[in-house]
């Protein structure tokens, strides 16, 4: 069964379209399944083109329920969230996924400090930072998230080539540190086609990532990381192709934030 698992609402202020069209969507690309991941609150900054307010997540979480009786028969709505990993503000991230039946929860690291790394708005910071350091701090960030245990999924493991500004170092030590972890805690990671929309032009993980996560048994999932209806299920023919080239039988999906395993689904 093809569903597509990351996809954003116009909630979030940055992305276009109703719920109901990304469900329409979903259903003319041959996806039963629809999970919504849009941004919960992020709370170390007040921007509303950053993510939804606070006020606003139980009308989201209404909405998708709303949206999964109404499509019963068609299409499997999942309810899910991405959540922002921040030292800083996870007891209230614990709080806020607790309140809500989420069937599970992305964790992603877009920030480091007080740098939205993945920001185009701040793409000039990269000049004042050493590549290789910034590259391992990322990847240990990703490992210090996977151990708080609040989430299911660990979404876009190398999303800081975004800009295609790369490390010059061996990065396989860490992916093997970072997908150990994965495995030991239960969770999966997330193939996700958005990098091929952006300049570094390549899905996230980069292929050696993916080919580590089979040798280690790591459960993957997918997701296009849509920000429009246009972008549902978007080059997942290419992200299935690289999971059955290294090595992959299986695709992970959640419902109440149980892990499943289904056979890999036809590429087409
Ligand atoms: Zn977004
Ligand atoms: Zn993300
Ligand atoms: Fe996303
Ligand atoms: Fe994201």
């Amino acid at each position: 069964m093809k569903g597509d698992y990351h996809i954003h609402t116009h909630l979030c202020g940055h992305a276009r379209g109703s719920m109901k069209e990304y469900a329409e969507a979903s259903i003319e690309r041959g996806c039963s399944r629809i999970g919504f991941a849009d941004h919960l609150p992020m709370l170390f900054r007040d921007d509303p083109s950053l993510s939804m307010s606070e006020d606003e997540l139980p009308g989201y979480v209404d909405e998708v329920l709303g949206l999964r009786e109404r499509y019963e028969k068609d299409l499997s709505v999942l309810l899910g969230i991405e959540a922002d990993y921040h030292p800083s503000t996870i007891e209230k991230v614990a709080e806020m996924i607790d309140a809500y039946p989420f069937d599970y929860v992305i964790g992603s690291v877009h920030v480091l400090g007080d740098w939205l790394f993945d920001d185009p708005r701040e793409i000039e910071r990269y000049d004042d930072v050493d590549l290789n350091e910034l590259y391992i701090d990322y990847f240990r960030t990703q490992e210090s998230m996977v151990q708080t245990g609040l989430f299911d999924v660990v979404s876009h493991p190398d999303l800081v080539k975004k800009f295609n500004l790369r490390a010059s170092i061996d990065l396989k030590p860490h992916y093997k540190d970072l997908l150990r972890k994965i495995k030991k805690a239960g969770m999966c990671y997330e193939i996700n086609t958005a990098g091929l929309r952006w300049q570094v032009s390549e899905m996230y993980p980069e292929p050696d990532f993916v080919r580590l996560g089979a040798e280690l048994g790591v459960p993957v999932t997918y997701g296009s990381d849509a920000h429009c209806p246009e972008d549902v299920g978007r080059d997942f023919d290419k992200a299935l192709e690289l999971m059955k080239t290294s090595g992959y039988l299986e695709l992970a999906h959640f419902s109440q934030r149980i892990l499943r395993l289904d056979p890999l689904p036809d590429s087409k």
